[in-house]
């Protein structure tokens, strides 16, 4: 092994977060009341464009919160990428809903919007791109199919703080949006989530779901609908506006290593991140997928950088290959290519925000070596 080892990807904590935490931890707000909270909410909202933003417990929760808020449950499908986090499908199953998945696209690695229609049964409730890694999906046509349809669109960016579709950010390009701050995320509050919108009354539903639909009022615990405890607390709240405060900084690193990554494997067989025209990709993580003509295979890769120190993960197993959504009843009969090539082949580097122009060029060395 030569050096230190080189992580996949660490949280950077090097702004206000240990003053802000502190001074939480001081004040006595510690639980789901208090000022930082609220400011990460209607920052993080802020820097999204859109009103309202509810904290919840993680990205998954977020996920939930916004589906149940949605009104989507058991006899609905909600159709999502067959190339995504299980959270998507969990998600949807915790709803009573069926998961419905469509392949995506070879570049993007985005829900392929050519193929969704097709999916769309009298049950589509609604649809949930996934931006993967920091690439936004396609979102046009997805919304005019959602708006002839009828359908609702809800924006998995749990990998996408900072990117934009056609100017405008993640988090307000459908009627709702779910992020993430776990801690490999572009910014982070430890476990922690949020459902943004620009519709009153989703985030009313979101905000009384979220706190186990107590009422407000005279109607003191009496409760109309069964809800979560979903609920952000303060201390997350004080991390994650800390971390807000340089979401543009830690952004710009990640996109910097993209940069640096793309020149450094031009020639080499791999299939590297793209960036649309019309897309700014916020490069969560750089991931790449080893050409049939490499010689080596993905998991030969990953095991000599790993020799060498270097970290990597390889992409997600496909939505159709998941032994869980088969046994709840979801078709998982489809052909998906793309998703399977992708994990068959796929493997992300050493992205996160903190990593050293030292440390990123021993993988390229060890990346041009290997593959050369
Ligand atoms: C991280 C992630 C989630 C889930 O977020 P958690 O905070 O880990 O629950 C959901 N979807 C995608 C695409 C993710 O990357």
């Amino acid at each position: 092994m030569s050096g230190e080892r080189i992580p996949v990807c660490e949280p950077l904590l090097a702004g206000n977060e240990l003053a802000y935490v502190t001074d939480a931890v001081r004040s006595g707000w510690i639980s789901s009341g208090g000022e930082y909270l609220t400011k990460f909410e209607s920052g993080f909202a802020a820097s999204c464009g859109v009103r309202h933003g509810i904290g919840t417990t993680n990205g998954t929760t977020a996920l939930h919160l916004a589906l149940a808020a949605l009104g989507v449950g058991p006899g609905d499908e909600v159709i999502i990428p067959d190339f995504t986090m299980i959270a998507c499908a969990f998600a949807v199953a915790y709803c009573g809903a069926m998961p419905v998945f469509v392949d995506v696209d070879p570049a993007t690695w985005t829900i392929d919007p050519a193929r969704v229609a097709e999916k769309v049964t009298p049950r589509t409730r609604a649809i949930m791109p996934v931006h993967i890694y920091g690439h936004p999906a396609d979102m046009d046509p997805l919304r005019a199919l959602a708006s002839t349809r009828r359908l609702a669109v809800l924006e998995d960016a749990a990998e996408a703080h900072g990117a934009t579709y056609r100017g405008a950010p993640c988090g307000s390009l459908g009627d709702i949006a779910a992020f993430s701050f776990y801690a490999n995320k572009a910014i982070t509050t430890g476990e922690g989530g949020m459902v943004v919108t620009d519709d009153d009354r989703l985030a009313e539903a979101c905000r009384s779901l979220r706190n186990l639909s107590f009422p407000t009022g005279s109607r003191v615990y009496l409760h109309e609908r069964i809800g979560f405890n979903y609920r952000m607390s303060n201390v997350q709240g004080a991390l994650g506006l800390a971390q807000l405060e340089r979401l543009a900084v830690l952004v710009d690193a990640r996109r910097g290593h993209a940069r640096r990554y793309d020149e450094a494997f031009a020639g080499l067989p791999l299939q590297r991140p793209v960036e649309r025209p019309w897309a700014r990709n916020s490069y969560w993580m750089y991931g790449v997928v080893v050409d049939e003509r490499a010689g080596v295979s993905r998991d030969d890769l990953a095991a000599r950088l790993g020799a060498e120190g270097i970290e990597t993960r390889q992409f997600f197993q496909p939505m159709h290959v998941q032994p869980a959504l088969r046994g709840y009843g979801a078709d998982c009969s489809g052909a998906y290519p793309v998703a399977d090539r992708l994990a068959a082949r796929g493997l992300y580097l050493p992205s996160g925000s903190g990593l050293t122009e030292g440390q990123q060029d021993r993988v390229i060395a060890a990346v041009r070596r290997i593959l050369a």
